[in-house]
């Protein structure tokens, strides 16, 4: 049975809770046991999947076709295990589970409450897959004392309580403000949040407290004193120039160690933090920098396209090179000419995206990679403007467009390159799309294979001519122009294994120009790059020399 790890957070929000229990889930990975993050959300929509990414940040979509938190998608880059469905809930989630067994007569007409029906729904999630690992680590998300949040503090309370005494611990993230005109880090904010902590019934184990300057020995003993956790339990956590440091640099302050004394478990295995310092080795070690244009939508808030900074990132550690990423609004290049914002950069990428607004700059992007031979990736929305592009500028497809953007009814403005898949196949069973389903969970979600064209440039970069990947999206290319595509050179080089779905495009004869209709950058590891990013960054390091 696995023990449990609960990380709450206090005195303010963002201070870095999933880095935190990311980290020791690798940390605890290091000294042989296996572990699973596990993320439990306030808030009340039922999940991310049509949450803004302006508001929150990307969606990461697990294997088996959960759209999550991006705090899932900083667990795998850092534990390698791959999330699951099961790691993610909200509140929106948990209540319409109550609501939806209460309307079926589930409850024999008892009266619904927080307490225990609920707390009985959290405490079930939590129970998943324990027979499976050493340590379930499990993070609530928001801050102690938010209204939303009790229900999940209420419940970890009790499950604590039910579970044989040392099966389960607090872990408790807080802030140590600095006032520079006294020179001093004040501990009372975080006296305070855990007071508000033990007032609910939960008593922190582990105290990481954030902060700007050292920690004096003496503040560490008074916070011990007044928060009644040991001294050697209260973990500082320092501001980092690399998320990637996090696991080092929590070691050796002593957060595996506290972790494990707090469970009892003496000797502690020792750990091999081998794969951690080779990490840091090619972070710090990179020789020169290619800069790395992305024409997206979401520009103002980086968080959207997370998972895609940090495998362009894994993607310099595999030539040891810093890669430089740099944002532009694709809705610039529908006034201005691209060529003087993007001359200078050593590739493009083209993320994903939702609706029309800056596709058609988009579609000039790809169009400027294609003919000054720039490298070029093209995620999802990415792959589908390319086609569009080489449909439009090459292949004498004039009105060229996609299915998503004709969505008034009547209207056709575009001949539908790219069209609104109702019916495909995953594995062995048909999945079938109603026209009136809801908003979310209409998509093609999750894994699927694809296969790949011998001797083609993306077989060459997997070194597989089958491969796995993940998928977020609605729409498709149409087999019926490949054979006028290839005729031009855009080379359908992967398709599902059924033939019918283009899951690659590649551009003949070009440095290097890939588009891709899923989303490589979820499955990329600080550890393990993903070979699509290692090589699409080795082509701008070619690019760069160049110049
Ligand atoms: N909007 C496109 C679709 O639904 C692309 C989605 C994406 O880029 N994730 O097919």
């Amino acid at each position: 049975m696995a023990r449990y790890v609960f990380i709450t957070g206090g005195v303010v929000s963002s201070l870095g809770k999933g880095l935190a229990s990311a980290a020791l889930g690798a940390l605890l990975q290091a000294r042989g046991f296996s572990v699973r993050l596990r993320k439990l959300d306030p808030y009340l929509n039922v999940d991310p999947g049509t949450m803004s990414p302006f508001e929150h940040g990307e969606v990461f979509v697990t294997d088996d076709g959960a759209e999550t938190d991006l705090d899932l998608g900083h667990y795998e880059r850092f534990t390698g295990v791959s999330a699951r469905k099961t790691d993610s809930v909200s509140s929106g989630r948990i209540y319409s589970t109550v609501l939806e067994k209460e309307r079926r007569g589930d409850y024999l007409g008892k009266t619904i409450q927080v307490i225990p029906h609920v707390t009985n729904e959290i405490k079930d999630f939590l129970k998943i897959g324990e027979d499976e690992v050493d340590f379930m680590l499990c993070e609530i998300g928001g801050t102690v004392g938010d209204i939303e949040g009790l229900p999940f503090f209420e419940a970890i309370r009790q499950f604590a309580q039910e579970r044989p005494r040392g099966q389960c611990i607090f872990m408790h993230l807080t802030l140590l403000p600095y006032l520079a005109a006294s020179g001093e880090l004040k501990t009372k904010p975080t006296q305070h949040s855990v007071k508000e902590l033990r007032a609910i019934g939960i008593a922190p184990d582990v105290l990481v407290c954030r902060s700007e300057h050292p920690i004096p020995e003496r503040e560490r003993e008074k916070i011990g004193l007044f928060c009644n956790v040991r001294k050697e339990a209260v973990i500082a956590a320092y501001d980092l120039k690399s998320i990637y440091e996090a696991p080092l640099a929590y070691h050796r302050e002593g957060l595996d160690q506290a972790v494990l004394d707090a469970f009892g478990i003496a000797p502690a295995p020792r750990p091999n933090l081998e794969r951690w310092h080779d990490v840091m080795d090619r972070l710090t070690n990179a020789e020169g920098t290619v800069r790395v244009a992305i024409v997206g939508k979401y520009t103002q808030l980086e968080d959207a396209y997370k998972s895609i900074a940090e495998a362009l990132t894994h993607g310099g550690m595999a030539n040891r090179v810093r890669v430089k990423a740099e944002w532009i609004d694709a809705e610039i290049f529908d006034r201005e000419d691209p060529a003087p914002h993007l001359e200078g950069f050593h590739a493009i990428l083209v993320p994903g995206g939702f609706g029309e607004r800056g596709t058609e700059g988009k579609i000039k992007a790809a169009e400027f990679a294609r003919t000054r031979g720039i490298p070029y990736l093209g995620i999802c929305l990415g792959m589908q403007m390319a086609v569009i592009e080489a449909a439009r500028n090459v292949a004498g497809v004039a009105r060229a467009g996609s299915e998503e953007f004709d969505h008034e009814a009547g209207a056709k403005r575009f001949e539908p390159v790219v069209y609104h898949l109702k019916e495909w196949v995953q594995g062995n069973h048909v999945v079938a799309r109603k026209a009136d389903d809801d908003k979310g969970g209409t998509m093609r979600l999750g894994a699927y294979s694809a296969a790949l064209v011998p001797g083609s440039r993306v077989a060459g970069v997997y070194g597989a001519t089958e491969i796995e990947e993940r998928h977020r999206h609605r729409y498709e290319v149409d087999i019926a122009y490949r054979d006028r595509l290839e005729a031009c050179g855009l080379r359908f080089s992967g398709m599902s294994p059924d033939g019918r779905l283009p899951e690659i495009v590649e551009w003949e004869g070009h440095p290097w120009f890939i588009g891709v209709q899923f989303h490589p950058e979820l499955k990329s590891k600080p550890f393990a790059p993903h070979p699509l990013f290692a090589d699409f960054v080795r082509a701008a390091v070619e690019t760069s020399r160049l110049v």
